[in-house]
């Protein structure tokens, strides 16, 4: 029940993946509770134009390519395949529109009030929304991220010529040369879904290698598997700027070490190079409350942030901008709040990018658990896995990383078909601390993807049996 001097116990701040599940555990717990959200659907970046409309892309997009591509051929199936570019767009609005109305659904069944607006501090327990202050015993900021801009490159999703992760989503046609800037993740995934419906894409990356911060080999090999499909790389390369001419931009190119410049024109340009937090129109400093150096808002272990009674989550926090982080420590901070024990293992959160084939990973990559001692490396190809051979998806490998004295699992990475699906019993297994001989011991089905995971594992002691 809400302390009398309290409109209510938790005040959540933002209706994504953190916020509307922490709103919902508190609901759960017997707290009153409260969920501001200043857009129009509850679900935040992650289902209104994230994780799930791209991924209803993606999925579509895969089965354009099987038809398009040969693959469906291949097995005896011969289609025509003819795009309808405005139905695939329709689907991905289905997914959409029910998931958002699920959540909406899901804060009614709980008795959580939705309070329509953008939440400003007016004090460290009061905020203003839609021009009606709300007072709670505990706040909790779940604001999320925006996309980073490029100075010199202006974003107009409207126009439909430099986009963002949103205009991309929505593109009325498909480009005849897409550039896209980030060989990240929102960068791969969107460029894979433009390849595979016809465009040719460039991707302009500053790094020498795409997919930073995961595990060496596996952003070597992908690399090698997207310039398979046709996707051109341009590394260690920066766009200083990007000009629309008519219908086209035309992008400046340097070396990222410097010299000379190159121009590049294209249809579409997609900047994907990261994603910043949302704080700005909070009135932080209302709260009390300091940024640190990357604008974000820090908290302890138990997502408390430096003012008493206000805590934040997801995005807005330091860690990896996923989804499934956000969730769980949506979930931590409000059974904290309740008096609970609620924790995150920041050590162990999976990261998936869902291209063809998938890539996946979870714990420490090989370069890092090397800094920290000596280790021992499973590694086994999907080429000798049985039901990928079978299912025609030959590309990727299982790496499994383990320390060289206790044999304790470090870090798993995979790029496979379903590398998504798979990572979820190498994250499990690392969760109850298990060895590399742990895995290797535990029956998996056959015949199925999974079994590279065991067969990896039993790398480790250089016993695997299929290769
Ligand atoms: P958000 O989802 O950003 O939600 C914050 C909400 O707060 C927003 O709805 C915003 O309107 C609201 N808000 C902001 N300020 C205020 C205010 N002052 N008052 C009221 N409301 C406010 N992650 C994955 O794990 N898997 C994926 O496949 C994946 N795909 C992605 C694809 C794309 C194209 C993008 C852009 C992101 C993707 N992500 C993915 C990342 C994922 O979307 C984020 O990590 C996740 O949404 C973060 O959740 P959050 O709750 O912290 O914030
Ligand atoms: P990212 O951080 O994944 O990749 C950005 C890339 O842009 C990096 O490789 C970086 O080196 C490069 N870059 C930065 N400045 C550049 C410049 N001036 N010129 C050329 N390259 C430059 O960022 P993103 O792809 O925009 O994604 C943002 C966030 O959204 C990520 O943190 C990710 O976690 C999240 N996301 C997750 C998923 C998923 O889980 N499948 C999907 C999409 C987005």
């Amino acid at each position: 029940m809400a302390n009398e001097a309290y409109d209510y116990d938790v005040l959540v701040i933002g209706a994504g993946p953190g916020g509307y599940v922490a709103a919902i555990r508190a609901a759960q717990l017997g707290l009153k509770t409260a969920c501001a959200e200043g857009r129009e659907t509850l679900g935040g970046t992650c289902l209104n134009v994230g994780c799930i409309p791209s991924k209803a892309m993606l999925h579509a997009s895969e089965y354009y390519e099987a038809a398009a591509g040969g693959a469906m051929e291949k097995m005896g199936i011969k289609v025509k395949p003819q795009l309808d570019l405005d139905t695939m767009h329709g689907q991905r609005k289905d997914a959409v529109k029910g998931l958002t109305g699920g959540i909406e659904f899901l804060f009614k069944k709980n008795k959580i009030d939705w309070l329509k607006g953008y939440a400003q501090f007016t004090s460290n327990d009061t905020v203003d929304v839609a021009g009606k202050a709300v007072r709670a015993k505990n706040i909790i900021i779940a604001t999320g991220s925006s996309v980073t801009p490029l100075p010199g490159v202006e974003v107009d999703n409207a126009k439909g010529i430099i986009v963002d992760s949103t205009g991309a989503l929505e593109l009325a046609k498909v480009p005849a040369h897409m550039v896209v800037i980030g060989g990240g993740v929102i960068g791969l995934e969107l460029g894979s879904v433009w390849r595979r419906l016809g465009a040719k894409v460039t991707c302009v990356e500053f790094l020498d290698q795409i997919l930073p911060g995961m595990d060496g080999d596996v952003r070597k090999e992908a690399n090698k598997i997207f310039k398979k499909q046709g996707i051109e790389f341009k590394l260690k390369t920066k766009v200083t700027s990007a000009e629309v001419k008519g219908k086209k931009a035309v992008l400046t190119l340097e070396p990222a070490a410097g010299g000379d410049a190159e121009t590049l024109e294209a249809d579409v340009v997609l900047v994907s190079i990261g994603r910043r937090p949302n704080t700005d129109g909070l009135a932080l400093d209302k709260a009390g409350l300091e940024l640190n150096k990357r604008g974000q808002i820090e908290t302890d272990h138990d997502f408390r942030t430096a003012v008493d009674g206000i805590w934040a989550i997801g995005d807005v926090v330091p860690g990896p901008m996923l989804a499934h982080k956000a969730e769980d420590e949506g979930i931590a901070c409000a059974e904290n709040i309740a008096g609970q024990t609620g924790i995150v293992n920041h050590d162990v959160i999976p990261s998936v990018v869902y291209t063809w084939p998938e890539i996946a990973g979870v714990g420490l990559t090989e370069e890092a658990a090397k800094e920290k001692g000596e280790v021992k490396v499973g590694k086994f190809p999907m080429l000798a896995n049985s039901r990928a051979k079978t299912n025609h998806e030959p590309d990727g490998f299982v790496k499994v990383i383990a320390d060289a004295k206790t044999d304790r699992v470090l870090g798993v990475w995979c790029i496979a078909s379903v590398a998504g699906t798979m990572i979820a019993q190498a994250a499990q297994a690392m969760e109850f601390g298990a060895t590399s001989e742990d895995i290797a011991y535990t029956c998996h089905a056959h015949p199925t993807h999974s079994e590279a995971i065991k067969e990896a594992a039993m790398a480790v002691t250089g016993k695997p049996i299929h290769i």
